[in-house]
């Protein structure tokens, strides 16, 4: 005791032993102690819990290393066809549970813990989750690094290190705050930085004509990118892939000595400054020009490293100069490029093959179109990705060769094979040269130039073939494919619920659903059984209490167990609209506040949760965020209704968060506008932990219904092929709102949830305000069908057993979403990749 804090230290029992991959709790306990005594980064006399959890996330590396490296080097003995994973984001939260879980050393490292005097669950606690993505697209890529390792597919992700992920959000008075998640603030032990792998990319500049004809991009800036691995185990095997981040440095060179001697300390490390830029942030704001010549130049930085490596070890694996032949490079390598945001990767790829290997165009294109391949994932005009040409010209003058050249063979294409089209080229095309804005449509480019295009979930596929792509899949109709999203069982129920597991393992009388997820629908036969059912409420009584315990410490709000627990947690969006949700709360309060107190009574005691980020410019977006907080600082000081219903913003939402919300969940709002949302993959962790989806007939919503039955899912709303119709019938002025949804908005707009001026939102949902186009996204369309959903909920839950049958029923439907199934679907259909397992 020192000061009356205790300072940890180690036993003078347990030894201090660099013997790193024992099994047993002692050896363990051991090694632990010896990352604490000799990895420099902390004081030798503490051992507290942060000390702590380094020290046994530097002990669980050694054992990831030691099958890391098995993994790189038998790959490289058998040289199989590789796949590439390119992403501008992945939501890898935190590593330490998922490590020791992969590894099957859960049990031995928590002993092991024990005997050096703490807990596992506290230790984890401490670290800090990378959260270097957004939302579903980064957690999707980090899915199928989990599942690539499980399934032993010789698989790398690639990405950027960025110094700062997604930003922090603070819930004040004033709604959300942002600010810098310093992730790496002490340091990650997860990732070995590789001085050994760097290679220059290349900004600025022009091209120059060689004297044998050829064309080379020179001068201009020339960043270095250095490769951090992360290693990446499968479930119970022991194929450790990389996810490689690139992190942006300046050579020494580039450090203008004299400069900053006489004092010009900016112009002496210019580029270093420069470099620093690239890897930040995560999505820096893009309003001004710097903020897009920013993000365009992370997008490059991350194709250029990764297919100078992917191009390095091709020829590595081949064994020497001279020993390979271009043509075979698809036949080993598939580059799958998760949205547009890595499109660049394919003139890059190109100006490579060309300029550096000496090919010619066409043989260059066809090694090109036969590695690529591209998943879109939104039909949001807004979000599909289009570059001005001035800015691509200036940064990438080759590349923008390259594009006007495949533009041009697009055209004559179309005009020699398919004049049908002549009169739509100028939307297929990949430039658009409209005087007032000449872009570059990535899209168009992944389309014309990739051998295969997926949407991520049937019904988006179906959109993407029979709208925004139509007339592509006329020239090419075997080139779109779908690929319905998945999602880890291993992250989103074994190990974040295993008493949940546990109870399966149990019923099924076997373990094998980890990485088979079809075995769930075992548990059918059972969703009957009383016994099952009581068991399956305690596991899920004992996440609610869990999460009820957090949602005091982060909110200091008090929720009751006993009450159904409704969430509704993602990007802060209006398509996913977070506003209907909220004017659903608003007006079940206003009724309870007008019911006597034994009407009240007999109601459904609901907790309603509400999460996720709005983007820093999103100002609608940030206004939900804080009628959300304002409504629960009135309904949750209500003490005529407090006890039926409470209103949370859960605040930060990231993995780990997820992870603590989706077991303790019972109803959870998928509830985008029909058309809108392309897959949706926390739909499938809700529905996988047992948790009742109330949603409509979008993205991935569709399938699950499918799966699980529709007497399982609470259904409303306009269907997709409806929407446009609808927005139509609204703008002739043909939509008659219901009373009730008129009523929920009067009711803000009274001030009943302060001063704060809801106009402008509220305005959004009427006429054509807002975006000029009058409640786009169609909240006062579903209202009423969404209130009657909503009270079959209350219905349901109120029959106990009932609730838990369609409980079951849901997690033994979900065995389609496993990421395990999306990925060998990816394997078979798109990268035509086997497994090659480490012996
Ligand atoms: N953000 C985080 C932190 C997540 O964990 C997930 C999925 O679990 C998402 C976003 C995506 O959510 P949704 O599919 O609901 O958009």
């Amino acid at each position: 005791e020192t000061n009356g804090k205790r300072t940890y230290g180690v036993s003078a029992e347990v030894p201090a032993s660099a013997c790193p991959l024992a099994d047993e709790p002692s050896t363990i306990a051991s090694n632990i102690h010896y990352h604490a005594k000799y990895s420099p980064h902390f004081s030798p006399f503490k051992f507290e819990p942060e000390q702590a959890y380094y020290a046994t996330a530097e002990s669980v590396r050694d054992r990831l290393i030691q099958q890391w490296n098995e993994t790189y080097f038998h790959y490289h003995r058998t040289d199989p066809k590789q796949i590439y994973y390119l992403s501008m984001e992945y939501l890898q939260g935190r590593a330490l549970t998922n490590a020791i879980g992969n590894l099957d050393i859960h049990d031995a490292y928590g002993d092991a813990l024990k005997k050096l005097g703490h807990d596992l669950e506290e230790i984890v606690e401490q670290e800090k989750d990378a959260a270097l993505g957004n939302g579903g697209l980064g957690r999707l890529a980090s899915c199928f690094l989990d599942s690539m390792a499980t399934l032993n597919l010789p698989a790398w992700g690639y990405g950027l290190r960025y110094r700062y992920g997604l930003f922090k959000q603070r819930i004040t008075k004033d709604g959300q705050e942002e600010s810098a998640e310093d992730w790496l603030e002490k340091f990650s032990p997860w990732e070995i930085v590789r001085h050994d792998v760097v290679f220059p990319v290349r900004f600025f500049g022009h091209v120059e004509v060689t004297p044998n004809g050829s064309r080379k991009w020179v001068d201009g800036e020339v960043i270095q990118a250095l490769a951090y691995d992360v290693p990446i185990p499968g479930y119970k095997t022991k194929n450790t892939n990389s996810l490689r981040l690139w992190e942006a440095k300046a050579s020494s060179e580039d450090f203008n000595l004299f400069q900053f001697n006489d004092g010009q300390y900016e112009s002496a490390g210019q580029l270093h400054f420069q470099a620093e830029h690239i890897c930040a942030v995560l999505y820096p704001g893009d309003a001004t020009e710097s903020g897009k010549l920013l993000r365009l130049k992370q997008q490059f930085f991350l194709c250029s490293a990764s297919l100078q490596d992917i191009i390095f070890r091709f020829k590595e694996r081949k064994g020497g100069e001279g020993s390979w032949q271009w043509a075979d490079f698809p036949t080993k390598v598939a580059v799958q490029l998760n949205d547009t945001h890595p499109t660049l990767a394919i003139p890059e790829l190109m100006r490579l093959l060309m300029d550096d290997e000496g090919l010619g165009w066409d043989e260059a294109w066809d090694v090109m179109t036969r590695t690529i391949a591209y998943t879109n994932h939104t039909v949001l005009p807004e979000a599909l990705e289009k570059w001005s040409q001035a800015v691509m010209w200036k940064l990438l003058p080759r590349h923008m060769e390259i594009i006007e050249e495949v533009d041009k063979r697009f055209m004559e294409m179309v005009h020699t094979q398919r004049n049908d089209l002549e009169n739509k080229l100028s939307t297929l095309r990949i430039l658009d040269n409209n005087p007032q804005k000449p872009v570059v449509r990535m899209a168009n480019l992944c389309v014309v130039s990739g051998h295969t295009v997926n949407g991520v979930a049937q019904l988006h596929s179906d959109i993407l073939k029979s709208e925004l792509f139509a007339d592509y899949v006329s020239i090419w109709p075997s080139k779109f494919q779908n690929k319905t999203n998945g999602i880890t069982p291993r992250r989103w129920l074994r190990f974040c619920s295993p008493e949940l597991s546990g109870i399966i393992t149990k019923w099924l009388k076997t373990d094998q659903w980890v990485k088979n997820l079809d075995l769930l629908v075992g548990l059918r036969q059972f969703a009957d059984n009383a016994d099952l059912q009581d068991e399956w409420a305690s596991a899920k009584m004992a996440n609610k209490q869990r999460l009820a315990q957090y949602i005091l410490r982060v909110t200091g709000v008090s929720i009751d167990p006993n009450s159904l627990f409704d969430i509704q947690v993602k990007r802060i969006h209006e398509y996913k609209r977070q506003l209907l949700n909220i004017l659903g709360v608003i007006y079940r309060y206003k009724k309870l506040k007008e019911m006597s107190p034994e009407e009240r009574k007999k109601t459904t005691s609901r907790t309603v949760m509400i999460g996720g980020k709005a983007f820093a410019t999103y100002t609608n977006a940030k206004r939900i965020v804080k009628l959300v907080t304002d409504v629960g600082n009135v309904v949750n000081c209500d003490p005529e209704v407090n006890d039926y219903l409470k209103v949370i913003f859960v605040p930060n939402y990231n993995v780990s968060v997820a992870e603590m919300l989706i077991p303790g969940s019972e109803l959870s709002q998928h509830i985008s506008t029909a058309g809108m949302e392309a897959s949706g993959t926390s739909n499938m962790k809700f529905a996988l932990n047992g948790c009742l989806i109330i949603g409509t007939l979008d993205g991935a919503n569709v399938e699950i219904r499918e799966e699980i039955g529709e007497l399982n899912f609470f259904l409303f709303g306009a269907t997709a092929d409806e929407v446009p119709r609808l927005r139509k019938d609204r703008e002739n002025g043909l939509f008659k709102p219901d009373p009730r949804f008129e009523e929920a908005k009067q009711f803000i707009r009274s001030g009943a949830f302060g001063s704060y001026d809801y106009n402008p939102l509220l305005d959004s949902l009427e006429g054509n305000s807002g975006y000029g186009r009058g409640d786009y996204f169609l909240v006062g369309q579903d209202f009423p069908s969404y209130m009657e959903a909503q009270a079959r909920v209350d219905d349901a839950y109120k029959d106990r057993r009932r609730w838990l049958k369609m409980s079951i029923l849901s997690t033994a439907g979900s065995g389609k979403f496993s990421s395990d199934r999306t990925i060998a679907q990816y394997a078979n259909e798109i990268w035509n990749v086997e497994a090659c397992c480490v012996p």
